[in-house]
Order: C-alpha cells, then structure tokens, then sequence
C-alpha cells in the first residue's frame, strides 16, 4: 500500500473522512466527514482565522450565497473562461484532462492511442433557479467564494466603518465539475475554501503582496507542517488565470509530488471593474487624500479547507516501532489534533474516578476523550492514530498519591503528575 493509501484507510477506519453515500457506491470526488476529520476542519478553520487576524487586524468576514446568477458569474468571466481541457479517449471512452497526459503516447487505461482533439470542458455546476426552465432562471454552484465578497464590496464598504486597506474573508462551499477527481481530498468535486480578498490602493500591492506571501507561508509552519516540504513557486506569465497579474503558489511536497495548496494573486481592479461595468453601478473608492475615485485593488489568499486537511493528514502520517512493536502515528500539532487529551482507566474498576476527572476537564471546554474499552496498549495505539497528543492514565496508586501518569504522543515517556495539574499541562501543549 502506498502512503495515500494508507491515509485513505485511516481515514475510514477512524471516522474522519467517509466516501459520500457509500453504501450506494459513493458519488466521485464527493465525501463526508465524520466526527473526528469534522474537528480538524473546524480546527483549521480556526487557526486560519487566527493567523489573518495576526497578520492584519482590519479584517470582515462575509458569509456570501452557494447559488449565483448567470449575470454574476458572466461578469466575473468564469463563464467564458473557468474551464479545463479535456480529450477523450475513443476506444475506451475514458475521460481525461489533457494537461495531465501526454497526448503524444498510448491511453493509460486500454494501451491504444485514439485521441479526440482537445476541448473547453466548463468546470461550474449549471443548475435552473426556480420553474420556468429559460435562459433566465440558470444559475451556477459557486466555483470561488470570492466573487460574492466583490460583489458585495460596496454594501460591506457603506455598512462597516472600514477604510482601504482592509481585508474580507470568507470560508464556504465552492463547486467544480473537475473532469478528474483524485488523490483523495487534493481534488473534489465539492470542497471548501479559506479565501481572503485583501483591498488596497495600487500602490500599495508592492507592499502588502509580499507581506502576505510571508505571512501565509509561516502559517504552515505554524500549524506544524514540516517546512522542508513547502516551497513557493511563482507563475510565469502564460500560466496565469485570466484575473490575475502576479501569482505566487505555496506548494506542498505530496506523496504525489509537489503541488499547490495555496494561491496567492494580485488580482489588480479586475473584479470590481468587472462588475462595475456589468452592473452599471459605482464600485469606486473615493480618496480623501488625493480627493479623486479609485478602484482598489486586491490580493488574494485561497486555500481549501480540505486540501489543508490532507496537507496536515500526509504531513503527520509516521509509522515507527516502540519497544520492537509497529504502530501508527498521527504527529499532528497539538491546535490542529481533534482530540486534545484522552483519559484512559488502567483497568475498568477505575473508571469512576478517571471518567470524573474527564469530565471536570471536558466542561472546561476541552476536546478530550475518556476510554476505557479494550487494554491500556490498544487504547494508545488508537489514540496515537487519530493524533491524540497526551493520554492520562489513573492507575492502582492514582488514589494514594493523588497522581495520573501522562504519556507523550511522539516519545512515548511517561512521567507522573499531579491531578491538579492536568489542566495546565494540557494548557502548555496547546501554547
Ligand atoms: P488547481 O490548479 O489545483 O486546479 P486552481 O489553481 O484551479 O487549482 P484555485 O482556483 O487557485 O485553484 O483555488 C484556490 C485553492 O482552492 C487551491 O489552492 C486549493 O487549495 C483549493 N482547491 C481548488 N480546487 C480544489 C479542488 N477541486 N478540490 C480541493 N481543493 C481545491
């Protein structure tokens, strides 16, 4: 099995990603999230939000509709523009993106080389808003968050006391009909982004483009990935998106090899021109200063949600062995792990006092887990797959000396502390 594989299988096995309606054969590209993998997005979120909020503090956040109008999706140019390459091979009749193969050899599904020639495959999800099925009622599943926030950029400008620059943020649901789904969550169909549109003056896009390609990149470090396997990488010129004047990717080094999990873009006036001229209405900015209207320009921060996930999931994923036994573990930092401690009886006779502890800790607003199934070794095995980083154990002297032993994740020691002391020694791992 190879790596992905591996976090396939853990994923399943330890509720954090399901394949959606499985027991109907799954739907491609599309999944679930269990109880756990639920916990770690909401933990990246939260870190994510933490991070743009240090690196700028004049930041909105937008909650902007999943469905949008033919209108807006036409201004911002996805209609025309947001799609991939796609051939067909006519002797299988497999699908692929042509920029994933190379058209010059065989098919690498049936061996034969019968390619159509290559055309625009529209990534958006078309769907009709309401009864009447006429050109006016079509509307689109959202690809970006980011074309609400531009949008709505004069109602959040005129109903907020905000001055450029300032940032607005948004986390949601975007949609695309990728003709290839894979390699788990790196390409789904439905996933979720992190993105945030930060509006300046244009001569300030030198200043601030830098300051957040810095400020993104030691977010990773930060959320404790390994930064041997990041790197940035700029477009070059033919390569950019049709908004955009400079992008840099922060790319991750996959067991499938390096690619992006980040973009950051000077997206320049594109957007708000866009949808000026489309809509006929105003998005200028007036300047005290220099007494003249403007339209800001932008730069923007997108990361998926889930793209992180599996970042974080590879990152973590170490096999080793611990006094001549194999285990799995889930090296996560301590923000991101979804369970923070577990509380683990030494045999079910000492439950009672282990689950009060637990739970004085869990009404505390702690993620933590108590168990008391199964032997002391199986319960740290399983806590060290879901990425648990201290297990408390209450054992036959934990009455006497008023003491649980706390085990370390990735070393495995143990060393014996205080009841009362469990609270802040959880506090300083997540420090
Ligand atoms: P790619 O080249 O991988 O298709 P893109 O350049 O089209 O990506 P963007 O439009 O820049 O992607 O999207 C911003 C971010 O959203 C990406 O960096 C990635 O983290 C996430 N993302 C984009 N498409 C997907 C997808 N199909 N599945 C999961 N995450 C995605």
């Amino acid at each position: 099995m190879n790596q992905l594989d591996k976090i396939v299988a853990l994923c399943k096995r330890r509720g954090f990603v399901y394949q959606s309606a499985e027991i109907y054969g799954g739907l491609n590209g599309v999944y679930d999230f269990g109880p756990l993998g639920t916990l770690l997005k909401r933990n990246i979120r939260d870190a994510w939000i933490q991070s743009i909020f240090t690196t700028q503090n004049n930041i909105l956040f937008l909650e902007g509709a999943l469905l949008g109008s033919h209108a807006m999706w036409e201004a911002s140019g996805h209609t025309q523009n947001f799609s991939d390459p796609l051939v067909d091979c006519t002797n299988c009749n497999r699908r692929f993106r042509a920029d994933d193969i190379d058209l010059e050899k065989i098919c690498p599904v049936c061996g034969k080389k019968a390619w159509t020639d290559i055309r625009q495959f529209q990534l958006m999800f078309q769907t009709q808003v309401g009864a009447a099925a006429d050109s006016s009622s079509i509307a689109y599943l959202r690809p970006e968050t980011a074309q609400s926030i531009f949008v709505q950029f004069k109602n959040i400008m005129s109903t907020n006391r905000v001055k450029i620059p300032f940032g607005v943020a948004q986390i949601g649901k975007a949609f695309r009909n990728e003709i290839t789904p894979k390699q788990f969550l790196f390409r789904m169909r439905e996933f979720e982004q992190m993105e945030l549109e930060w509006f300046c003056k244009p001569e300030q896009v030198d200043k601030f483009f830098p300051l957040w390609v810095t400020s993104r990149e030691q977010f990773y470090e930060h959320v404790g990935i390994n930064k041997k396997r990041i790197k940035l990488r700029e477009h070059d010129k033919k390569e950019l998106a049709h908004y955009s004047a400079r992008t840099t990717d922060i790319e991750y080094e996959f067991p499938f090899g390096w690619k992006e999990l980040e973009g950051i873009a000077d997206r320049g006036d594109f957007d708000l021109k866009q949808h000026s001229k489309h809509s006929g209405k105003d998005l200028s900015v007036y300047d005290d200063e220099t007494k003249q209207s403007y339209i800001p320009h932008v730069i923007e921060c997108s990361v998926g949600v889930d793209r992180l996930f599996l970042t974080l999931l590879c990152d973590a994923y170490t096999e080793d062995t611990i006094d001549g036994e194999e285990r799995t573990v889930l090296k996560l930092s301590s923000k991101i792990a979804p369970i923070k401690a577990a509380f683990l009886p030494l045999v079910k006779k000492l439950s009672e006092p282990m689950r009060n502890i637990y739970q004085d800790i869990a009404a505390r607003g702690y993620m933590v887990e108590f168990d008391e199934s199964g032997s002391i070794g199986k319960r740290y095995r399983r806590q060290d797959e879901i990425g648990t980083p201290l297990c408390f154990t209450y054992d036959f002297e934990s009455a006497d000396d008023n003491c649980v032993t706390v085990r370390n994740r990735d070393t495995t020691k143990q060393e014996r502390i205080s009841i009362e002391k469990i609270e802040a020694y959880i506090q300083a791992s997540l420090a």
